[in-house]
């Protein structure tokens, strides 16, 4: 650390979540079309991996202390990073950091679920070199997206990790604050933080807003008020369709230099998580079951969430199933946002708003996500620039196309259709009103996202239905077609630690 009073401080992220199952590939244009930030350029708004930077402006500005920004990247989630894309924005990281040099602390915005083409763990390995660069005693610090795998080389390679305690993700912004909290009380020598984690050799899907992960992670933040010794806890739920040796659930306990304490901690915590494997799922139905139990639903908007063809998960977003189950079984006042079909929005674009003709949609991404739909159709809007509103943030669709399904006499059937052109989860039902449909005023609304939606529509849903239809996404753990994960994790077997006695 340097001499002085005043501090250098290296910010910088690098993120994307990586379905290794899905066939889009993201390369550096992909990452500026979601999100891109030269160094300086990232605006005052923190977006869902990158809010380590606006926090910290705020914080050194009120310490008086430098902030040295690198460049900040975000890639809404698919398939693999190119090799390309990868290296050259952690070049571009470590070129700065260097640059910056001497630093006294380096705060990382990460997912940590990034797979790249020839790199497993490109959080690990940017970690590792900028541990590196900087020394073993300059404080090396990330916020994670609790969907992330906590791999040994990271934890390493970083004093500690802060990870997300919200799912959906409303704390993003919160937990920065955390982070930064910590690196303030270090480098002004108040606590001495030290990082335990516990692995609980299993991995599920964690929803915060029901039990039994409520509870838990109200504890985790009654831990943190009450037990001196304890400055953060984290859970890291893992990614099931990241498909790396290192994926699973972990707990995160960084004490003020209290190892065993913290280890005592996770553990305790960890095998929490573990004795309720099973538990944590929200219950889901087939299509057939989700689709009667809307259409006999007495008030309205019902919300069927097609939860596994969530693009936020990497999925193209494109399967049909739930909407040839709509059409078979003759529902009505129904809205589907949305099909992520490019092709047709084109189609659609060329032959104008009021438009009557065959249109062929959907489903072209990848096997199990159903067959395209052949319908007459109406244009009905058109938007070249459609976007909803996520928390603060504001998340593009467009181009888009609204469009009516008719039957063989040409009339409307009561199923009209969003298909968009950038891939989006379907966040908040502003995505409706964009398109001109009032979701107040529909009996179904169907939309494409595993949990992130429930903050936005619960307040809207007469009831929530979560919908799980073909197989987009690999969302059974004990069956994907995994290569590299390891075979000791529940469920892939019963009981892991049994094994080992
Ligand atoms: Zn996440």
């Amino acid at each position: 650390m340097t001499a002085t009073d005043t501090k250098r401080i290296f910010v910088a992220a690098m993120a994307t979540e990586t379905n290794t199952f899905s066939p889009i590939v993201i390369d550096r244009l992909a990452f500026e079309a979601s999100f891109y930030a030269a160094p300086g350029a990232h605006p005052a708004t923190a977006t869902l991996c990158t809010a380590p930077i606006p926090v910290g402006r705020k914080v050194c500005a009120d310490k008086g202390w430098t902030l040295i920004e690198g460049s900040a990247s975000w890639a809404d989630p698919a398939g693999l990073v190119s090799g390309a894309a990868h290296v050259g924005l952690r070049d571009e990281i470590l070129t700065q950091l260097k640059a910056a040099m001497p630093v006294d602390a380096v705060v990382l915005g990460l997912h940590g679920a990034m797979v790249a083409q020839g790199c497993i763990d490109p959080e690990g390995d940017l970690l590792a070199r900028v541990r590196d660069i900087v020394g073993p005693d300059v404080l090396v610090c990330a916020e994670l997206d609790p969907h992330s795998h906590l791999t040994a080389k990271r934890v390493a390679a970083a004093d500690f990790f802060v990870a997300f305690k919200e799912f959906p993700h409303t704390d993003f912004v919160d937990r920065a604050v955390d982070l930064w909290a910590l690196v303030v009380d270090t480098l002004e020598g108040r606590i001495k933080p030290v990082m335990s984690t516990y692995d609980c050799r299993m991995i599920d899907v964690f929803p915060t807003s029901r039990e039994p992960m409520r509870s838990f992670v109200d504890r985790m933040f009654a831990l943190e008020k009450t037990d001196a010794q304890v400055l953060s806890v984290s859970a890291i739920h893992g990614f099931m369709a990241g498909d790396v040796p290192e994926m699973g659930t972990k707990m995160i306990v960084i004490t003020d230099d209290a190892a065993a304490h913290g280890e005592a901690i996770a553990e305790r915590l960890g095998q929490e998580l573990f004795a309720n494997r099973g538990k944590h799922m929200m219950p889901s139905m087939d299509e057939h079951a989700a689709v009667r139990a809307a259409m006999d639903a007495t008030d309205g908007p019902v919300v069927l969430s097609d939860m596994w063809d969530n693009p936020g998960g990497g999925t193209a977003g494109d399967a049909t199933v739930v909407l040839k189950e709509l059409i078979a079984q003759k529902a009505t006042g129904v809205a589907v946002g949305t099909i992520w079909d490019p092709i047709a929005v084109q189609l659609c674009m060329a032959a104008g708003e009021g438009a009557v003709m065959p249109l062929r949609f959907g489903a072209k991404s990848a096997p199990l996500t159903g067959d395209p739909v052949d319908a007459m159709i109406k244009v009905v809007t058109l938007s070249e620039t459609a976007e909803m509103v996520f928390g603060e943030s504001v998340v593009p669709f467009g181009p888009a196309a609204r469009i009516a399904l008719l039957d063989t006499d040409g009339n409307e059937i009561g199923i009209d259709v969003i298909l968009n052109t950038v891939r989006a989860q379907s966040y908040d039902p502003s995505l409706f009103t964009a398109m001109g449909i009032d979701p107040l005023a529909q009996k179904i609304l169907v939309i494409k996202s595993t949990n992130h939606f429930y903050a936005a529509f619960a307040p809207i849903a007469s009831e929530i239905l979560y919908c799980s239809a073909g197989k987009p996404y690999p969302n059974d753990p004990a069956t994907n077609p995994y290569r590299f994960v390891r075979p000791d994790i529940w469920p892939r077997v019963e009981n892991p630690f049994m094994q080992d006695d």
